[in-house]
């Protein structure tokens, strides 16, 4: 097929990687750091927006098709690696504030069941939402692309594209020169200072997200809470994860602790239980921020052996299967299962 040199090695360019080494492609891929330490590893592992009521149709589209796939893309890498990503239908309960008329609308027209909670509270409950372990995905990502036969270098800063006559010629990164057919960029918060001069008008920016993690000694709850922007998601171990903020701080990383005091307040009145409690860990993460939450995927619209995958902002993991779905397709020229228009507008920020 081809040979591809991926840059970044979150879940986007992981879940690249693995889509392009199953069609047979020679891949490589580049990474500033460690492989999945940064938003992939920070985030909640959700599979669904959160209000998916409150998004448009470009950002529905990929995140049902993305949990769509996940059950058997889970399932292949826990089977190949022995890592099991801990994909669970946990469903989710939604509390007030929200406009039930306008949930309820878009759940039929979008064939989401909804069930009506059982008690007599105004919750709402959907019952076909699932979570994954991201951690754990990641870590069996990173395994099947190695069997595969994808190499991963580590410790290797991506600075500078080569171009020349139309095309990507080169990667300057600290470990040397690279040279490749095609260069997929998947470098998250990180993905307009990649591309340079080249990122055109992409408005992809970082957005921090903090976490709490507390230990329960079994699952204190059965399914993933929301309110607003406040969700806790029980898992198999006990394990509860409150979050998150929504902070536009530029690429500081540092958790705070007026978010810490926010989060477990907020956290308690939902989940008593967590009065007095200590969290265990507390860390953050820098999601990649795209206007209306809707991702750039697809090939550069001056280097045409240049793509991207990024800016996934709130729902990487659910959109993971899904953008790397689109991307292969696209270097491949193989139909596509939706409307890809919406994924490229991302490069001149026109309206979507
Ligand atoms: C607190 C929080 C909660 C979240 N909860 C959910 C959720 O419940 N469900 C959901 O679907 N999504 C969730 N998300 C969003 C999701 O985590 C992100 O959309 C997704 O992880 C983005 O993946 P990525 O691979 O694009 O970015 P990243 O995981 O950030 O990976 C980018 C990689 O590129 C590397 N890189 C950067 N620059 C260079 C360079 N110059 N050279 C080489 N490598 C480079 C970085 O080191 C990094 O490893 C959450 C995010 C956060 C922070």
């Amino acid at each position: 097929m081809t040979n591809c040199i991926v840059v970044g090695g979150g879940i986007a360019g992981l879940a690249t990687a693995h889509a392009l080494l199953q069609t047979g492609s020679a891949v490589t891929l580049l990474e500033r750091g460690a492989i999945g330490q940064e938003s992939s590893w920070a985030g909640g592992g959700i599979l669904s927006p959160l209000c998916p009521w409150d998004y448009p149709d470009a950002v529905t589209r990929l995140t049902t098709r993305g949990a769509a796939l996940f059950p058997a893309w889970a399932q292949a890498l826990h089977a190949a690696t022995g890592i099991d990503p801990e994909y669970e239908v946990s469903g989710m309960r939604v509390l007030p504030p929200f406009d039930a008329e306008v949930a309820r609308r878009w759940c039929a027209e979008h064939g989401v069941k909804l069930k009506a909670a059982d008690n007599a509270s105004k919750d709402l409950f959907l019952p076909d939402v699932a979570q994954v372990r991201n951690p754990r995905l990641l870590r069996a990502l990173r395994t099947r692309v190695e069997e595969l036969g994808g190499r991963i270098i580590e410790q290797c800063d991506v600075c500078n594209l080569v171009t020349g006559h139309g095309r990507v010629q080169a990667l300057a990164t600290s470990c040397g020169e690279f040279l490749a057919e095609n260069f997929v960029v998947t470098a998250g918060a990180w993905s307009t200072q990649v591309l340079g001069q080249h990122a055109l008008q992409l408005d992809i920016k970082p957005v921090r997200g903090q976490m709490l993690l507390f230990k329960f000694a079994s699952p204190p709850l059965r399914h993933i809470v929301l309110q607003g922007d406040l969700y806790l998601i029980p898992r198999r171990d006990g394990h509860l994860l409150v979050g998150s903020t929504l902070e536009d701080v530029g690429f500081d990383k540092n958790v705070t602790q007026t978010a810490s005091d926010d989060l477990h307040r907020r956290a308690e009145v939902l989940f008593p239980a967590l009065h007095g409690m200590q969290p265990v860990q507390h860390w953050a993460g820098l999601r990649p921020a795209s206007p209306h939450n809707i991702p750039t995927t697809g090939r550069h619209p001056q280097l045409n052996n240049l793509y991207l995958n990024s800016g996934h902002f709130r729902y990487g993991i659910t959109m993971a299967p899904a953008s790397a779905e689109i991307l292969l397709n696209e270097i491949t020229g193989a139909p596509q299962p939706l409307d890809i228009a919406p994924y490229q507008a991302g490069w001149n920020n026109t309206a979507r």
